[in-house]
């Protein structure tokens, strides 16, 4: 009998795990049924640059999806660092090296993460001829029971009301699984997730050359642990703005991270408002066009550690089980390669589901250990307190940039992307993805 699952989440880890389980060689008549459920009521289009490194390329071409990313970067040319009249006072090109080594930190597959999400969702509907991937959206979880006799799982849909039973359910929700919760429990969760004390604001805003938008990203930080930085969408002919702040006293930054709806929106808005107004450089043009924008979305950063990425029938990808934050640069190839990992272990063993479980998270881990290992106290040195802690780490950064060093930072100490090769694994290779 084929395996029946149920994908919660449809961003980067879910519809890529959809394609892969199309793609993995199943045995005769075992290629699984395979469910989607996402809680929006349509792919988010939000968020800022993802990165796409070393192996994510690979794993790009087996899913035929190389051409369709490739022409949907964002263009950035490199990093400027400005000052709070706008002058360039440092400035990193972009590495260029997306398939061959370490980056600096533009590399050249920069993607808008919503267009990524768009990408892999179209393609998993695509993929195969008899492609039949069913996707819920607008609904979720709000039960999830294990028959540890039957080996299944049962699960109650908040919206519909409909209870389904499943023989695997994987975690895909993100940061802040909810699949993880129910399952592990909330205290669980208080130890699985490490919070960096880092709020982050991305949103996106019409392009104004007249305000210096180009093809570069410009960083400004300033004192308060605060940095914002605007960068191109050459896609969309918009630019997007990152908004950080580091701080560990104010509980509200944390509180506003969680829920869901208007009200919280509004909230983190008004939030991040009252951080930033003063902070300088473009923040009235900022503030304003954050006010207005309807792509919002703000995030606590944080890495999620956990011993084991399973229980019984219910599996983790991506976010949900390891996030790395988006310091790392790592977390879109992570659940790529999460997701190609589990199809792959779920085709090999497609009649002992549990030696395929642990297997994927053997094969894993090492990638998910290494690209948490964040340059120490890169970010409290990066974002500093006062006004002669940034004159600081300015005159450090103008040095480190023209002396090249920073190179040599981010060779030995940023993310890993050494190319590592793929497995023969019987994987069919699909048409290449036009839309
Ligand atoms: C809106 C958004 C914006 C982001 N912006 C950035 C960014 O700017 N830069 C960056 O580096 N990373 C960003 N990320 C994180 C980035 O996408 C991930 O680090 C990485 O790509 C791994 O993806 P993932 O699929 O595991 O998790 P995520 O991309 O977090 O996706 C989780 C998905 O699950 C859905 N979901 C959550 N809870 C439920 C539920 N209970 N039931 C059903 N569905 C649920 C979410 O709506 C989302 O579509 C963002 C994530 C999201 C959701």
């Amino acid at each position: 009998m084929p395996l029946n699952i149920l994908i919660v989440g449809c961003s980067i880890a879910g519809p890529a795990l959809a394609s892969f389980l199309q793609l993995a060689p199943f045995p005769h008549n075992e290629r699984p049924e395979i469910t989607v459920l996402e809680r929006a009521t349509s792919v988010r289009n939000q968020g800022q640059n993802v990165d796409i490194r070393g192996v994510g390329v690979a794993l790009l071409q087996k899913l035929g999806i190389e051409h369709a990313v490739k022409t949907s970067t964002t263009g950035e040319a490199g990093v400027q660092w400005v000052t709070s009249a706008g002058k360039v006072w440092a400035e990193l090109g972009s590495a260029n090296d997306g398939e061959t080594g370490r980056h600096n930190p533009t590399s050249d597959i920069e993607i808008l993460r919503g267009r990524m999400a768009q990408i892999l969702w179209r393609r998993s509907q695509t993929i195969t001829d008899d492609s039949a991937v069913e996707y819920i959206f607008g609904d979720h979880l709000d039960g999830i029971e294990q028959d540890h006799t039957a080996n299944t799982v049962t699960v109650h849909f908040a919206k519909s009301g409909k209870k389904r039973t499943f023989d695997l359910v994987v975690g895909a929700d993100g940061l802040q699984s909810t699949t993880r919760s129910m399952v592990w429990g909330s205290k669980h969760e208080a130890e699985c997730v490490h919070p960096l004390n880092m709020y982050a604001a991305f949103f996106s805003m019409p392009r104004d050359e007249a305000a210096g938008d180009s093809e570069y990203r410009r960083c400004y930080h300033t004192h308060g642990r605060r940095l914002m930085s605007i960068r191109p969408d050459q896609q969309n002919n918009r630019s997007t703005s990152l908004l950080t702040v580091i701080n560990d006293k104010d509980a509200r930054l944390g509180d506003v991270a969680t829920g869901h709806g208007k009200a919280v929106v509004a909230a983190q808005k008004e939030l991040v408002q009252e951080y930033f107004a003063d902070a300088g450089w473009q923040a009235p043009r900022l503030m304003r066009e954050m006010v207005a924008t309807d792509d919002f979305y703000y995030s606590m950063v944080a890495q999620v550690k956990m011993a084991s990425w399973h229980r019984r029938r219910v599996v983790l990808l991506g976010d949900a089980a390891h996030c790395a934050s988006h310091l790392s640069g790592m977390g879109t190839t992570l659940a790529l390669l999460g997701a190609y990992s589990l199809a792959s272990a779920l085709a090999k063993h497609s009649k002992d589901v549990d030696t395929a479980l642990s297997t994927y998270e053997v094969e894993m881990r090492p990638h998910v250990d290494k690209a948490q290992k964040l340059m120490p106290g890169m970010l409290r040195v990066l974002s500093p307190e006062t006004a002669w802690g940034v004159w600081l780490v300015d005159t450090t950064i103008r040095f480190l940039v023209w002396s090249r060093v920073f190179l040599l930072l981010f060779y030995f100490k940023g993310p890993d992307t050494e190319p590592d090769g793929l497995p023969e694994d019987g994987f069919t290779l699909p048409p290449v993805y036009k839309e």
